[in-house]
């Protein structure tokens, strides 16, 4: 059951939103805490706990809102409603940053966030693209608080810059009527599905992200595609020539039209390795001596070989099977 308790600060119950989610899950459990960013009692849980503490939900008041410059798809990356998420993607760069605390927490001052985010567009110059879902996923956020839908038909009302957000759900009913202006970019991330099921525990399924991007790029978003991560299984040839296929044929084609495609390649570290063997002992491991670059307690990468083959055989499978969508880039 999500959640099964929340530990929340109590200011957050000074907003509407903290309020909203009090009555919302009234029947579980309420724990108060002086910070989400220090839980001591989940802190020194056993790594063998992730998947039971994603069960749980934290509530707080963001207190830091540093927007941190970004040359990818967007000029900004900003802290937004929320860290952290329920899936257990066993690759979730999260994990590198809250270790076993990845779980999801919520920021009740959203009304604070966007309008930070809002004023910055309107003293710049430039028509900025801020990223709101580095630190989580917006759209399974939206399915608990509404936040996302919320923040895009406020935001849609201003005339500058835009939003982007990356996801791995299909959850967008929610946001396919309402106004966006234009100005939201929502980018889908898909893996052929047996990663999905080995790897990617707890997200939407590709048929349905397939069926949510083709909506919302119906619905006027502005729409991406995310290959990521590719992870280089010893059957990962077949597995991303048969996904290339399948994008082939589900990709509407006002999609395949528009949607810029990002690749990016996995990176493993020691901390993802170490909670993953005590937290999944049965699923297959992530990181291999023979084909990663990297030693003892740090990030581990595809060696450079493999990886700049693995590169230009997805190229050619694009060129061949997705001709016209451009490839943004490949990390
Ligand atoms: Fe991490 Fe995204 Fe997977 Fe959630 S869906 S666990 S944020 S990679």
């Amino acid at each position: 059951m999500f959640p099964d308790k929340i530990y929340y600060e109590p200011e957050s119950l000074e907003y509407e939103l903290g309020q909203r989610l009090k009555e919302k899950y009234s029947t579980i459990p309420w724990i108060p805490i002086k910070s989400h960013n220090k839980i001591d009692e989940l802190r020194t849980r056993p790594n063998s706990d992730f998947p039971a503490m994603k069960h749980h939900l934290i509530i707080g008041v963001r207190k830091t809102h540093n927007f941190v410059p970004n040359h990818k798809v967007s000029d900004f990356l900003v802290p937004y409603t929320s860290s952290g998420c329920t899936a257990m993607c066993h690759y979730c760069y999260l994990v590198c940053n809250y270790n076993k605390c990845a779980y999801l927490r919520l920021f009740v001052n959203r009304e604070q966030m966007l309008k930070k985010i809002m004023d910055h567009g309107a003293r710049s110059e430039k028509n900025y693209t801020y990223e709101i879902g580095s630190n989580s996923d917006l759209v399974l956020e939206n399915t608990i608080t509404g936040n996302l839908a919320w923040t895009i038909e406020n935001f849609s009302k201003s005339n500058y810059g835009f939003l982007t957000f990356p996801t791995k759900f299909n959850k967008v009913e929610p946001l396919l009527g309402i106004s966006h202006g234009g100005r939201v970019i929502m980018r889908m991330s898909v893996n052929p599905q047996s990663i999905i099921t080995r790897f990617e525990p707890g997200t939407s399924g590709l048929d349905a992200r397939i069926t949510a991007l083709n909506s919302m790029c119906d619905a006027g978003y502005r729409v991406g595609l995310l290959i990521a991560p590719i992870i280089m299984t010893e059957d990962w040839k077949d597995l991303y020539s048969q996904l290339i296929d399948t994008l082939s044929d589900r990709l509407s084609k006002k999609v395949r039209e528009q949607a810029p495609i990002e690749i990016i390649f996995m990176t493993y570290s020691y901390v993802q390795n170490a909670i993953n063997t005590e937290a999944f002992p049965q699923a297959e491991r992530l990181y291999d001596k023979e084909l990663m670059t990297g030693r003892g307690r740090g990030k581990y990468c595809y060696r450079d070989d493999l990886r700049s083959s693995g590169e230009q055989f997805l190229r050619q499978q694009i060129e061949e099977k997705l001709r016209g969508m451009t490839i943004l880039y490949v990390v």
